[in-house]
């Protein structure tokens, strides 16, 4: 059964590095692939206290390489491919995951791959039975960054600064649309959405279902998720929820 399940929802780094609540991305099942995107601090372990084996994945996604998204990305490459025995795992991310001096993935984890692919805007890359299209690249703190469309069915809006550009790049009435909506409301210029901006998003994109994840410091410390995504729900008339640790929700 297709659906997706949220290892953890914290985002930035205050929510994240206090342990506020788990990170470590999500899980997508889609048409019998397994893609593990964004393995931020704490998804190997996760991965296991969940029951899935990190042999069963197929593919990793990174929508940038901040380590709130990409920290164990080694571990899960590690453990998908069973120590580089098994061939059958790929990676797709921004080149900068690869190449660089801030890259993150490790040269020897590099080889274990089966397929690498460099997320470009505007392209799609395919492993098995998903596709991958990079529908925007991102404003974010100079980090190469990509909202990501899964399968012409899940959108994910990573982290990033809005820009009106987003209602012309991203698709319309996609069956999910899951925003880090790391900001309650923005205090300081920072590059991350707020549920003002997620708000313009549902309401011009219309999209099917919402998940409200990634949540900041100050957005949990002073404000309830699930108030907000209810809030949101009742105005637009979309389901919209916010996510929990280890919540799923079938696609
Ligand atoms: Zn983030
Ligand atoms: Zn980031």
């Amino acid at each position: 059964m297709d659906r997706i399940v949220f290892l953890g929802t914290a985002g930035g780094r205050a929510s994240v590095f206090r342990f506020l609540r788990r990170s470590g991305g999500f899980l997508l099942y889609l048409s019998g692939s397994l893609v593990h995107v964004d393995p931020g601090p704490g998804a190997f372990v996760y991965l296991h206290q969940i029951g899935v084996d990190p042999r069963s994945i197929d593919l990793v996604v990174l929508s940038h390489i901040h380590l709130d998204h990409s920290s164990d990305v080694n571990a899960v490459i590690e453990s998908a491919t069973d120590g580089g025995k098994a061939r059958g795992v790929a990676l797709f991310a921004p080149r900068s995951a690869f190449e660089g001096s801030a890259r993150v993935v490790l040269p020897f984890i590099r080889e274990r791959l089966a397929k690498e692919g460099f997320l470009e805007e505007g392209s799609e890359l395919s492993y098995r039975s998903v596709r991958v299209k990079a529908v925007m690249k991102h404003t974010h703190h100079g980090a190469e960054t990509y909202a990501l469309l899964f399968n012409d069915r899940v959108l994910y809006v990573s982290c990033a600064l809005y820009e009106d550009r987003m209602l012309k790049m991203y698709p319309e009435n996609v069956d999910l649309m899951v925003i880090n909506t790391t900001l309650y409301r923005k205090t300081k210029p920072i590059d991350h959405l707020t549920v003002k901006d997620a708000e313009k998003l549902i309401s011009e994109l219309k999209p099917k279902r919402v998940v409200l994840t990634h949540f900041g410091y100050e957005f949990l410390q002073n404000h309830d998720p699930r108030l907000v995504a209810e809030e949101l729900s009742l105005r637009y008339g979309v389901w919209v929820i916010s996510a929990e640790d280890f919540m799923e929700v079938p696609l």
